[in-house]
């Protein structure tokens, strides 16, 4: 994907975060108009509105279908706001596309189906659709290459102005999160696409609307690039996703919370800082390599002594004196944890090529 555009648009500041809000779904005529001039009213540009819903499970309300695009089409003409709606199938993307929506977005569990996502590629090419703005949210699972696939997708359908949207990921049972962050995954794809613009969607990360801001916030922290947010006048009464919509009022609210911050200041003191982290990641090394031939060393003796290397005992007392001080350093245990099992493993590995004499 190499010579992406930026997606920019016509009376929208491109210095500042893309945000884009709405409902989860398109309800009625009535729901639709009313949230789209409550958000047109507290500045928001860009209007949201599932017409198709991917439910989760048969006999739910699986949207309102093509006549959603015509409430999308009067809330052009009557707020002047862009419009984007998510888009799965053949049919959808033709329809959408009829209609005149701005923006399409391709939703988690469409992203993780490589055969929808090259019937919409396809689809997209047939319609000469190389103008089009394309998102495409991260599949479910927390898989990059496949997340990555889909957006080549669509670029070999001739779109450039496509941005990635990071909604999170799955996972089995009740947590904070409805769908875990795991933000070192559109980290990494920032790295390895630095003109892919990436626009969080607190909304269904926190899958409560307690979680927005903060999830908001640490975004624009990450320097991601625009935010998608679930809005609707009447939240409680929502027909998809209740719990994590909130008043156009209150997104208002929210947005004015935020700092945003400057992403191309590299400050002074943040050099000094910086080279500060360098010196301590050396003095880290050369102390785990220290480790790791004491570690050697134990396994030179238990070699001698017949001894196995795990010594449960032992093992179990190291990770948990370390994690409780690990923690009263400020440190989480789970980090501890993760840390102290990983240099364990390496050192049982360094013990184990003394035991079969593969040490250089
Ligand atoms: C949505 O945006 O309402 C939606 C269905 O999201 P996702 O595909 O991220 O679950
Ligand atoms: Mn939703």
């Amino acid at each position: 994907m190499k010579d992406l555009q930026p997606i920019t648009l016509p009376g929208i500041d491109a210095t500042k975060p893309l945000v884009i809000a709405g409902p989860c779904s398109a309800e009625s005529r009535e729901q639709v108009l009313c949230t789209a001039k409550e958000l047109a009213a507290n500045g928001i540009k860009i209007f949201r509105a599932g017409i198709w819903k991917p439910r989760t499970k048969p006999g739910g309300f699986e949207g309102v279908g093509a006549p959603g695009l015509e409430w999308l089409k009067e809330v052009k003409e009557t707020t002047g706001m862009y419009t984007a709606t998510e888009v799965a199938t053949r049919q959808h993307v033709k329809e959408a596309l009829a209609a005149g929506v701005d923006i399409l977005w391709i939703g988690a569990r469409t992203s993780a189906n490589p055969f929808a996502m090259q019937e919409i590629a396809d689809t997209l090419a047939e319609e000469n659709a190389s103008e089009a703005i394309v998102l495409v949210k991260n599949p479910v699972n927390p898989d990059l290459e496949l997340w990555i696939g889909a957006m080549q997708r669509i670029y070999n359908a001739g779109v450039r102005r496509i941005g990635a949207i990071h909604r999170g990921f799955s996972t089995y049972g009740k947590h904070l999160y409805r769908n875990m962050p795991q933000w070192h995954i559109p980290i990494e794809l920032r790295l390895r696409f630095p003109a892919l613009p990436i626009i969080v969607d607190p909304s269904h990360i926190g899958g409560k609307r307690e979680l927005i801001a903060p999830l908001s916030q640490q975004a624009l922290d990450m320097g991601f690039n625009g935010l998608i947010i679930e809005s609707h006048c009447s939240p409680d009464e929502a027909w998809s996703d209740a719990a994590q919509q909130v008043t156009p009022e209150i997104l208002n609210f929210i947005l004015n919370t935020l700092v945003v911050r400057d992403s191309h200041q590299t400050t002074e003191n943040l050099t000094l800082l910086r080279q500060q982290i360098d010196r301590i990641d050396n003095e880290l090394l050369e102390v785990l390599a220290k480790r790791m031939r004491v570690s050697r060393e134990i396994g030179q003796f238990k070699k001698e002594h017949r001894m196995s290397v795990v010594q449960a005992d032992r093992y179990n007392d190291v990770i948990r004196t370390r994690a409780k001080l690990g923690e009263e350093m400020g440190m989480s245990p789970e980090f501890m944890k993760t840390v102290l099992l990983a240099i364990h493993d390496e050192s049982v590995r360094q013990q184990i090529e003394v035991l079969n004499d593969r040490v250089k």
